[in-house]
């Protein structure tokens, strides 16, 4: 399994470590040639503008939003949620985002909340994270923090507003492991069908 990490700036290293602790391949995609190949892409967290204007500049805006209407798994993290949130540059999930809504990088936290994929609180680093501000019906919710919701999967699509490469283990990471494995076997993806996991101890 090999999967892409969108390499033009942000949390691609971490990304990159954090799939080779599952046993996963990780291919950097700095242009539409590194997309040969890929089952999955990652959008990581970083500076969504700067994001935005390199995706245009690289080529990548076209091909990549092929992929992803031809049902490539894709996994946003942060800034990556805002390039797939309504009026981004991919606008693939329905829900509208406010950006940098926990205010500056001094407020960033790691917060241990539930979510739907494990029994146990899930680790999860919130930093200058976009705030999640409307779902539509097809956006199924994954986690909430403080009422808010912080992680959503759309058919092919999974959102975390906060960083699980940033941390050992995470569900999510799981998650859109499963999900690239499903889609590799042609499986339709199932709400809900990320397997809880228990007793793991954070
Ligand atoms: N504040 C950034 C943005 O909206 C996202 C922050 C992050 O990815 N850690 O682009």
């Amino acid at each position: 399994m090999v999967i892409g990490i969108l390499a033009l700036q942000g949390n691609v290293r971490e990304h990159m470590t954090n799939l080779n602790r599952h046993d996963v391949q990780g291919r950097p995609v700095r242009l539409p040639a590194d997309l040969a190949g890929i089952e999955g892409l990652i959008l990581p967290g970083g500076e969504s503008t700067a994001m935005r204007n390199l995706v245009s500049s690289s080529g990548l805006e076209k091909p990549v939003g092929d992929l992803i209407r031809q049902g490539l798994p894709v996994w946003g993290t942060c800034a990556g949620v805002v390039l797939l949130a309504r009026g981004g540059i991919w606008s693939s999930v329905d829900i509208t985002v406010e950006r940098n809504a926990y205010g500056s990088q001094v407020f960033s936290r790691l917060v241990h909340g539930s979510s739907a994929l494990s029994e146990t609180p899930t680790p999860m680093v919130f930093i200058r994270s976009p705030r999640i501000t409307s779902a539509g019906r097809e956006v199924e919710v994954l986690a909430e923090v403080g009422g808010d919701v912080v992680a959503v999967r759309q058919g092919n699509i999974l959102l975390t507003t906060f960083h699980p490469e940033l941390v050992d283990h995470s569900p999510f990471t799981a998650c859109f492991i499963e999900m690239v494995s499903s889609a590799r076997s042609d499986e339709t993806p199932v709400p809900g069908h990320c397997p809880k996991e228990t007793g793991r101890a954070v």
